[in-house]
This record gives C-alpha cells, structure tokens and sequence, in this order.
C-alpha cells in the first residue's frame, strides 16, 4: 500500500518517512489506535516504503518489483500474524494458525484495508467466537523469522492485534521482538494497547495513530463518491476519525434516503386516496427483505412522532434536517390528536404481523388503506 492511499494522517506518514530517511528504523514498532484509524494501513505503506527500491521523499515507487509484490499481499519476506480460532473447515485438532487462512486474509485486506476485528471474524466464519493468536502461531512466527530475508532488504512480520496474544505465545516472543534476527522487523498493529501484554508492550516503540482528521475524510467522500459537500460534511462529522465508520455511516445514509422516498411517497398516495397506486407500493415493500421491512416500519414511526411534535409544539424540537426537516414542517399539519393514533397504530399491526411471518403483501396493502382513511382525517 502507498501512504498517499492512507487517508489523513498526513503528519505521522511524514514522521513515519523520516525515521527511513534517516536509517532510524525501529526494529519492533507498536503501531496503536482506535479501529478504523489506519494503524494497519500505515504499517502496510511502512513496510512498502523501507522495502521499495525505487522510493522517492514522499512515497514508495509502486512499480519495483517488490512494490508489485507487496501491493498484492505477496512478497515472500512480509509475514502476517492474526488472531483465528476453529472453524466449520479449521476444526480445533488442526490447530489454526494464520496460515490456515492466508488466502481470506489477502483478499479481505485487499478488499479493504480498514477492516476492523468483528469484519475479519465474519469473513473466516468464526462467528461469535473469539480469535487469538496462541502458541502454534508464536512456533510459525519463529519458524518464519529463522530464515533470512528471500528478496527484501528487511523481513516484516505484522502481528495484527497484539491484545489476542495470549501469555505462553507472548512468553515464547519476548526475546524475538527485543533481540530479532538483523534485518528483521515488528510491526504491531493493535486497536487496544490496556489488553496487550506489558512485556510485550514495553519492547516495541510505540506509533500512536490518532483519528484521521475531518477535512481528509470530507475530502473522501467528496472527491472519491462524489457527494455534495453538506452531506459528505455530516457523515464526516459522525465518523468521529474513523473510516470503517465513515463506511458504515454511508450505508445507513444511502438506506434512509431510500426509506425516505418510500415514506413521502405512500403518505402522498393516501392522502389523494389513490387506491391503486397504494396497492402497487405496498407490492414494492413486500418485495424487499423482512429486515428493509421493519427497518422501513420504525422510520415511518419516527418521522410520524416528528411529524406529531412538530405540529403540537415548535418546530424547533425536530431533530431532523434537510428534506426530511422540510417534509415533517409540511406533513405536520395532517397529523393531529384525532389521527396519530390511528396512524401509529396501523404501523405498529403491521410490524406484529410481520413478526408473526404474514404476507408481507397483505400486511402493507391493509395497512396502507388505513392510512387512506385515516391521513385527512
Ligand atoms: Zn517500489
């Protein structure tokens, strides 16, 4: 990975640079900080830039061939170390190690190399277990460090969250980290430094990696998807320096704005009484999955107890912006002591219904024929 694909970060790359520069590299390097931060990402464009052949000040070359090599996950002389467990393909009498699952683990830090601990135990299926990183795996880290390097100038070992490493995998590193064979380094990658062993700890530099700021993943959004600034602001502040965050604030975004016309919509149609029309969008939401149905089920709710606020008090209770701010101001008029709960109750029938594993079909078209009745009441 390069450091310019290191979103943010701009002053610890430049640190991170100069310590190669000035062949001041630490042979053990504790990179830490919060998930989604970019510890993992930094370690990776460190091990690029002391390996690459052709680096210039800013950056690796990406186009040497062990550029090429460590781009794809690759070169023989980069080694990782990650918690795994048992799985249905690893059963227990296997004993797995990272190797086991070397293939899943190049293809999901390809595929993002944000990805945080829960991600990981997802991809491998090991589900509500824990991943550690125990004896087997200090044996394989040993065995790996014992040969010299195949191509690179230095070996890099990642161990990737440290704070899985339980006490007798620690107690057989200890010595490797403090004295590691020449040429060879550690870079710790973790996510929570009050659970890594403190012997462990206390042998590696530590590299804190602080929140990516603002403007950068502003920035991100902005230039890479597009957004219009506002919005790019707002998921931006609510990823609080977090880019798996940032990611997960996108998908939670993108479903409201869909939930959004999907309301406006079916309150439109009910109150013109359009029959038809009703029919059809509740055929729509029937086709979509039981989880967008009740997710789509308490929005409608909420924006109806907004609604509700907005047109018994002021406006300024709403906690909404934008078009939704300016739908409840208009809607609000609609929804009065007469109605409410007639309104809120043919959602909530419709959400028992839904539990209860009825036609979806039936359920929505019921409840929007209510609405009908009940929008202009
Ligand atoms: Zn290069």
């Amino acid at each position: 990975m390069l450091f310019k694909s290191v979103i943010g970060q701009d002053e610890l790359k430049q640190q991170l640079r100069q310590a190669v520069q000035e062949g001041r590299i630490a042979h053990a390097q504790l990179f830490w900080g919060n998930s989604g931060y970019g510890a993992l990402p930094l370690a990776l464009s460190l091990a690029q830039y002391i390996n690459c052949t052709n680096r210039t000040a800013a950056d690796a070359c990406g186009y040497c061939p062990s550029c090429h090599k460590i781009q794809k996950l690759i070169h023989p002389d980069l080694h990782f170390a990650v918690p795994v467990n048992n799985t249905k393909e690893i059963p227990a009498e296997k004993k797995p190690v990272t190797d086991h699952f070397l293939a899943r683990w190049r293809e999901a830090l390809l595929a993002n190399p944000y990805l945080n601990e829960q991600e990981w135990y997802e991809t491998i299926g090991i589900e509500n277990k824990q991943g550690n990183i125990g004896v087997n795996e200090a044996a394989r880290i040993m065995e790996k460090l014992h040969f010299k390097s195949f191509e690179a100038e230095y070996k890099v070992m990642i161990i990737w969250l440290p704070e899985r490493m339980n006490m007798q995998a620690s107690n057989r590193l200890l010595k490797l980290i403090e004295e590691p064979p020449t040429k060879t380094l550690f870079f710790l990658v973790s996510e929570d430094t009050t659970r890594i062993i403190k012997t462990i700890q206390s042998r590696a530099q530590p590299v804190h990696v602080p929140p990516i700021d603002e403007e950068a993943l502003i920035k991100i959004k902005m230039e890479r998807d597009g957004l219009p600034e506002p919005q790019a602001r707002k998921q931006a502040r609510a990823a609080a320096g977090s880019y798996s965050k940032l990611l997960s604030v996108a998908a939670n975004d993108a479903d409201t704005t869909e939930r959004f016309a999907s309301f406006t919509s079916l309150m439109r149609l009910a109150y013109v009484v359009d029959g038809l029309a009703l029919m059809a969008w509740a055929e729509e939401l029937a086709k979509t999955g039981r989880e967008h149905q009740k997710s789509f089920l308490t929005y409608a709710e909420q924006l109806l107890r907004e609604s509700f606020m907005n047109n018994r008090h002021a406006p300024e209770v709403t906690y909404l912006l934008g078009d939704e701010a300016a739908f409840v101001q208009k809607f609000s008029p609609y929804v009065n002591e007469r109605n409410v709960e007639a309104i809120y109750n043919a959602f909530n029938l419709a959400m028992t219904h839904l539990s209860q594993n009825g036609n979806a079909k039936i359920i929505f078209t019921d409840m929007a024929m209510q609405l009908a009745q009940w929008v202009r009441a």
